[in-house]
């Protein structure tokens, strides 16, 4: 079956969406190769993203952790403040080749609904982005922001009112409109294309991330980014994976693994199949989905990128999880020794290398992926503060 990492991804969807999806694989491996395509995505991701991204030396977080160097790549600098415009500009610019004039996504905090937005307005395309109205009732920054970038936010009242429902009804427009328009998925997940397609547009990290190494000669020792659906841990590992570098996955582990209140679904969940693929899956014996806790709206998704899952299996990559807490306690470090403001979703990366730093020599290099910054993040760490670290956000 096309779209197979091992037993793990494949296209689990109705035989209604089976065209779209074929039709959008082979614009995607055509285009993928066509010269033209890629000098303009590329740029695109340096005039208007700002890539390349800088890979930052943390000396300070180094000594404060008094072992191995950290180096971060700073996605956090990018346009809109994280990684994802990585994606969402490969997308659209795919979308407008396709002759698509209308991109459809789901969000469930808002980050991808705002990325998405920013790609559709730079290219000229019409987006509509569907959110749960529970979720549009915790994230009103980002539905104005999405609204002044000119996207239709488009309210789901149905189900739990969040994210898993807005996918529904993105699906459901996209069958309805398949032929003027593309559906913009925002992480490394769902049916073939997506979790290849994904993985190739944020791949640049992992390649910055080669080329900058090489040039200050160091080969990192570890790599560890965080894992919420799996898109920029993808692109920093893709280039590494079969090298010696050690590649360390961080979910989000919320109040610990035994409190049963976190996202880890690598770390505890079982083979299953959710969003059109085979995949890991936080789910109970009769295959009802889990729900997930994270301090981080990012990192809360109860499923992952199939080729995590695969690569997990094939032990080529190590799955850690990182509490709320210890992800809080990262945030603060990094911003009292750096003057770095991480996303907390990132914040889980920098409590692993914080953790794999002391025992480490002085010469070897961690590279940590801060996959954004922390704007978004800082009332809620505000309240963790004031709350002594009892309070968390509900999701
Ligand atoms: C969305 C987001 C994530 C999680 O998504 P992945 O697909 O796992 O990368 C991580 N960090 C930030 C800053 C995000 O906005």
């Amino acid at each position: 079956m096309k779209g197979r990492f091992g037993k793990y991804g494949g296209r689990y969807v109705p035989e209604t969406l089976v065209p779209a999806l074929e039709e959008l694989e082979s614009a995607f491996y055509k285009y993928r190769r066509e010269a033209s395509f890629k000098r303009q995505l590329k740029q695109l991701l340096s005039e208007y993203a700002g890539r390349p991204t800088p890979l930052y030396h943390a000396k300070n977080l180094s000594d404060e952790a008094g072992g191995a160097q950290i180096y971060l790549k700073r996605e956090d600098l990018l346009h809109g403040g994280a990684h994802k415009i990585n994606n969402t500009l490969g997308q659209a610019l795919l979308a407008r080749r396709m002759g698509k004039k209308y991109i459809v996504a789901e969000t469930g905090a808002g980050q991808h609904g705002v990325a998405t937005a920013m790609a559709c307005a730079c290219l000229g395309l019409d987006s509509r982005v569907y959110m749960g109205s529970t979720d549009m009732a915790r994230q009103k920054l980002n539905v104005l922001r999405m609204n002044m970038l000119g996207a239709a936010v488009s309210p789901v009242s149905s189900g739990s009112k969040t994210l898993k429902d807005a996918i529904n009804e993105a699906i459901r427009y996209w069958l309805a409109n398949v032929k003027t328009t593309h559906y913009l998925l925002g992480s490394a997940v769902g049916p073939h294309p997506y979790p290849e397609m994904v993985r190739e547009f944020q791949s640049v990290i992992g390649r910055e991330i080669r080329s900058q190494m090489r040039r200050i000669k160091k080969n990192p020792s570890s790599i560890v980014a965080c894992v919420g659906g799996g898109s920029n841990a993808i692109g920093t590992f893709h280039e590494f994976v079969d090298t010696d570098a050690e590649l360390i996955g961080v979910e989000a582990g919320g109040g610990g693994l035994r409190s049963g209140r976190h996202s880890a679904t690598l770390g505890t969940g079982s083979r299953g199949i959710l969003h059109g693929m085979m995949t890991y899956v936080m789910q109970n014996s009769e295959g009802q989905i889990g729900s997930t806790h994270s301090v981080s709206a990012g990192l809360d998704y109860p499923g992952v990128g199939p080729e995590h899952s695969w690569l997990k299996d094939a032990g080529k990559v190590d799955y850690r999880t990182a509490t709320d807490r210890q992800a809080v306690n990262a945030f603060m470090v990094l911003a009292r020794t750096e003057g770095i403001i991480p996303a907390l979703e990132s914040s889980h990366a920098v409590a692993e290398a914080l953790r794999i730093a002391p025992s480490m020599k002085k010469s070897e290099a961690i590279v940590v992926t801060l996959s954004g910054r922390g704007d978004k993040d800082v009332d809620v760490v505000g309240e963790w503060m004031t709350g002594h670290g009892r309070r968390s956000r509900k999701t």
